[in-house]
Formats: C-alpha cells, structure tokens, sequence
C-alpha cells in the first residue's frame, strides 16, 4: 500500500462490564481508512458499530489493539492532546449529541470554535457561514429546542463543519428522519465528501444510505465479516457497480 491511511485499526477488541455482565462488542477488528474516502460501518442493531465509531473517533479506549492516526499511534496521546485533536479534525454527527437545546443555534454551531479558542466575530463569521451550507442561516437566533427534527440534524452538521474537520463521523445520521429530510442530510454529508474532501464515516443499519458509500464495511458480533468497495462510482446514485459479484471480496484476516 503506497498511501498511508488516515485511520488505521489493528486488532481492536472492546469489552464492556466485568466477569458476569463481561460482554465483547468488538472482537478483533482490522481497519484502513483512507482520506477522502466515504466509508459505511454498517450492521443489525447491536453489532457493534457505534462501539467501533466511538473508538475511531477517539472518544473511548478499545480493550485491546492499536489505532493509528496518520501513522501515529492514538493511545500514547494524553487526554487534553486527544481533545484538542478531536476538536480540530472531527466532526460529529451523532443523535447522542444533540446539543444545547435552550441554547441558540448560532451558539450551538460557535461551540466548537469557543473551545478551540477562536475569537468572538471569527466564530461568527464561520459560524453563520456554515448554517448558511446547511440552510439554515435564517434560524440562527432560535433556540434550538424550537427547530425540527430535520432541522436539528442540519445544524449537527453545520456544527460538525464548523472546525473545518478532515473527517465527519455520522451515527445513524438519517434515522429518525422522514425520507425525504433524510435525502437532504445525506445530500448534505455527500455533497462535503465530494466538493470539500472530507472523508466521511457513516454508521447505519440502512443498506440504501450504505450504498451511496465508497466502501462498506459488514459488520456482525463485533466483527467484519464483509467489505464492499464501489469501483465505478459515476455519481448518479444508482450504484451500478455495488450489485456486481466482481465488487465484492471477502475479507480474509488471517492473510494479511
Ligand atoms: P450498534 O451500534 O451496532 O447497535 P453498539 O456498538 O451500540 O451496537 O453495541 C454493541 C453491543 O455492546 C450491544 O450488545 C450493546 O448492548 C453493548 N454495549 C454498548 N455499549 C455498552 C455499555 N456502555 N455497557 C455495556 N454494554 C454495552
Ligand atoms: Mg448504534
């Protein structure tokens, strides 16, 4: 491999809880993300996704095993650099983290760049200018409680943009959508991946959504059991080449 991924995972177990209630969500995952790359995590409820994107995104520890980001190793980082590092390269589109609801939007979206320490009409600038990707611009001063559910999930992203992350981490990021807001979301983190580059990562139980993917990985028990990667993406959405049998490789750990 001649590029060096973004995200790299070796071994990666996680377990929850002690002797009795002991239970592992992650068994022994492998795992190159490459940037600019659009990857689905995708898997029944209970497989382990959220488990994996949480330990991708450095916002837990796994158990066991290694991940690299851009070939450094994550767990030698102190908390306060893993923060920072967060802060500065991720964003994040989960349900779970749906915000300051008596807050304004405006402030909601500025939270990231508070805590990076950005100055007062900087943070407004970027700000207004990142509700104004999401459309969102001219609900700026409203409280945030006050928005749509769709709504709510436009000013995630708008949130997760802020930073000018290199990665967007997104959890079931149109499940309690209706179809066609959900379309609008998926649009939206597509539409960053393509124009700005920004590699993004998707974890759904939704074969539609994962489909829209360049890669997907399969997983079930805490671990990968398939990876698909779409090789003649031609952007019409209809993934031609995600049904073909030629597309599909079956991952063999023990190979490598
Ligand atoms: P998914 O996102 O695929 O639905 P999760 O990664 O959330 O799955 O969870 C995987 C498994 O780990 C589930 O069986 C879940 O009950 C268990 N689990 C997740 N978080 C915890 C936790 N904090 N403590 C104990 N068990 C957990
Ligand atoms: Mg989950």
């Amino acid at each position: 491999m001649s590029k060096r991924p973004l995200l790299s995972v070796r071994g990666l177990r996680k377990a929850y809880g002690k002797r009795d209630t002991r239970f592992e969500a992650l068994r022994g995952i492998d795992l190159d993300i490459f940037e600019g790359e659009s990857v689905a995590i995708i898997g029944k409820s209970g497989s382990g996704k959220s488990t994996l994107m949480h330990l991708l995104a450095l916002l837990d520890k796994p158990t066991e095993g290694s991940i690299k980001l851009n070939g450094k190793d994550t767990s030698k980082l102190r908390q306060g650099k893993l923060n920072e590092l967060r802060n500065k390269e991720f964003g994040f589109v989960f349900q779970s983290f749906f915000m300051n609801s008596n807050d304004t939007v405006l402030n909601n979206v500025i939270l990231p760049l508070k805590i990076a320490g950005v100055g007062f009409r900087e943070r407004r600038r970027r700000a207004m200018e990142a509700l104004k990707i999401v459309e969102l611009d001219d609900k700026a001063k409203n409280k945030a409680n006050d928005l749509s559910g769709g709504q709510k999930q436009r000013v995630c992203i708008a949130r997760a943009i802020v930073n000018n992350p290199k990665v967007i981490f997104a959890d079931e990021p149109t499940g309690n959508l209706d179809s066609a807001t959900g379309e609008r979301i998926q649009k939206l983190l597509f539409g960053l991946n393509e124009k700005k580059g920004i590699t993004v990562i998707i974890v759904t139980h939704d074969q539609d959504l994962a489909d829209k993917c360049g890669r997907q990985i399969h997983i079930a028990d805490g671990e990968i059991y398939e990876e698909r990667t779409r090789t003649d993406f031609d952007g019409d959405g209809d993934n031609d080449g995600m049904r073909d049998e030629n597309n599909i490789h079956h991952i063999d750990i023990e190979e490598e």
